[in-house]
């Protein structure tokens, strides 16, 4: 088992299932889920609920800051198993519902050829099929939201738009002061597993320009830590983050 969980600010909690983190909020014993894991992530999402002292059944929402399926993940079975409702960007709908241009992970494919010679990046892609990559299961029935929208779940988060990854990317400020950025930038590599705050490996990114221009939607935004999709918090402000990323990642 590599589950990790860890209460980052009050009512935020980071789980690492693996390279993979998503993030539960929790608010007046509602919890809603950002992000979902891997496709065979439930066991891990229902666990960490019931290590907050909550039930399944209180997991109400589950927001998407993208429909890559290490983010997409479970969200079809939470679904099943609660009830929950999945949100997601409009211009993310379709890849949720793997009707999207390049939503089949088998469009990643040959990106990642020219990186295979690493270990690191031949252990990325094994950990990924092991948990579900190659055989996503997409959501049909999901409610989109638009960019600057104030979602009406725990921690209130407000959508920024943050495309170039996939085309529908958000990132997500919570009422308390952090960032969920999705794949927007990284703390980790997951090809060389090289950390520090930097872009998503352009292999990955659906749109490299557009990714690394997305960066100044995040400047001036008001928050003291970034909570990103690979590798843990970064304690920074989003302009600061940025100003390392654009280092890193020229
Ligand atoms: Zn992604």
């Amino acid at each position: 088992m590599t589950t990790r969980t860890d209460q980052i600010a009050p009512g935020v909690h980071l789980v690492a299932d693996g390279l993979v983190n998503f993030y539960l909020l929790e608010d007046g014993g509602e919890v809603a889920l950002v992000d979902a894991g891997w496709p065979r992530s439930w066991p891990t999402i229902e666990a960490a609920v019931r290590e907050l002292g909550r039930a399944p059944g209180d997991l109400k929402s589950v927001v998407l800051t993208h429909a890559h399926p290490d983010h997409l993940g479970a969200a079809a079975k939470v679904r099943e198993e609660t009830g929950a409702t999945v949100f997601v960007a409009r211009e993310e709908v379709a890849r949720a519902r793997g009707k999207a241009k390049g939503a089949s992970p088998f469009a990643l494919v040959p990106g990642l050829l020219p990186h295979l010679w690493r270990p690191s990046a031949t252990g990325f892609v094994l950990h990924a099929t092991a948990h579900g990559f190659m055989t996503p299961t997409w959501v049909d029935e999901v409610t989109p939201f638009d960019i600057g929208d104030e979602l009406d779940v725990p921690g209130r988060p407000r959508v920024v738009a943050t495309p170039g990854h996939t085309e529908g990317h958000v990132s997500l400020l919570l009422s308390g002061g952090v960032l969920i950025a999705g794949d927007a930038l990284t703390n980790l590599d997951v090809l060389t597993r090289e950390t520090g705050p930097r872009l998503m490996p352009d292999a990955l990114n659906g749109d490299p320009e557009r990714t690394r221009a997305s960066l100044a939607n995040l400047e001036g935004l008001d928050a003291d830590t970034i909570l990103p999709g690979h590798g843990g918090p970064i304690l920074l402000s989003p302009s600061e983050a940025v100003a390392r990323v654009r280092a890193t990642s020229p």
